[in-house]
């Protein structure tokens, strides 16, 4: 099934999605910490409020997680592009989740930065507390998938070893549109993701191509941090990103970015200048 967090009428819901239908879920405001994989097996919809999706303004999928777990250099190609060796274990850097925007937000594009970039990713949403868990279970921890985009400031990422500065500006990185579960995105490693700019396709890639899987992300993840519900991972990005290209291909104001993952769906953002406080 799917499930999105929403705002309808300025009120935070969360919604089971059945084609163009929106079902609130009793008592639920948003996906998160507080909606495991057995709640969403079985989940409480309020059928008598049911709306149309149109109606709703999608929030990042999960908008208040307790972690935002993000994997850098994760697919060969992207490692080639970066002139860096294949890593031997994963780079992994965090976002907050002031960080995450909605499906179909506009994203800001700071004044500060001069290099603004996308990444396309597919992103697993966390069903289960898990913790040391062994690759072979690793999936049952998975509540479902979704689409990211995680926009980077270039220059702002390369000032020092540390990527955060350049991967945790205020609603820069859009999660959406909807929690797609297991029981319909089976196998996470068969998917196809493609980002477009401006009508061009910029990435276009399959997910078994990820160097560290979901399975062996989440397992090792879990080694050191309890993963919770609602946790993301952003599983990286594959080659393509504008930075590395010839000519370099930046993002600013007008600027349209899709990221479409086979079977899970479509986010599409719109790049908005902004001034300087
Ligand atoms: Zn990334």
């Amino acid at each position: 099934m799917r499930f999105a967090s929403a705002i309808q009428d300025g009120r935070s819901v969360a919604v089971g999605i059945e084609g163009d239908r929106a079902i609130p879920l009793t008592g639920v405001d948003e996906l998160g910490v507080r909606t495991p994989s057995s709640l969403l097996r079985d989940p409480p919809l309020d059928r008598a409020a049911a709306m149309a999706v149109s109606a709703l303004r999608l929030r990042p999928v999960v908008p208040n997680p307790r972690k935002v777990i993000c994997v850098g250099l994760n697919y060969l190609a992207h490692v080639e592009e970066t002139r860096r060796d294949l890593p031997v274990y994963p780079v992994l850097f965090t976002k907050f989740a002031t960080t995450l925007a909605g499906a179909f937000d506009t994203i800001p594009c700071p004044a500060e930065s001069a290099s603004i970039d996308y990444e396309g990713e597919l992103a697993v949403v966390i069903g289960e507390r898990a913790r040391r868990v062994p690759v072979e279970r690793a999936l049952d921890a998975v509540a479902g998938y979704a689409v990211a985009n995680d926009v980077s400031m270039r220059d702002y990422q390369y000032k020092t070893n540390q990527w955060l500065q350049g991967k945790a500006w205020d609603a820069s990185t859009p999660v959406g549109p909807e929690l797609v579960t297991t029981d319909e995105v089976r196998d996470p490693g068969v998917l196809r993701l493609r980002t477009v700019v401006n009508g061009e396709t910029v990435q276009d890639a399959a997910t078994e191509l990820l160097i560290f899987d979901v399975p062996t992300l989440v397992s090792l993840i879990s080694e050191f941090a309890t993963l919770e519900p609602g946790d993301l991972i952003l599983t990286g990005t594959p080659g393509g990103v504008g930075f590395r290209r010839e000519p370099q291909l930046l993002l600013g104001d007008g600027d349209v970015v899709s990221v479409e993952i086979s079977g899970v769906g479509r986010i599409e953002n719109r790049m908005v200048s902004e001034a300087p406080r």
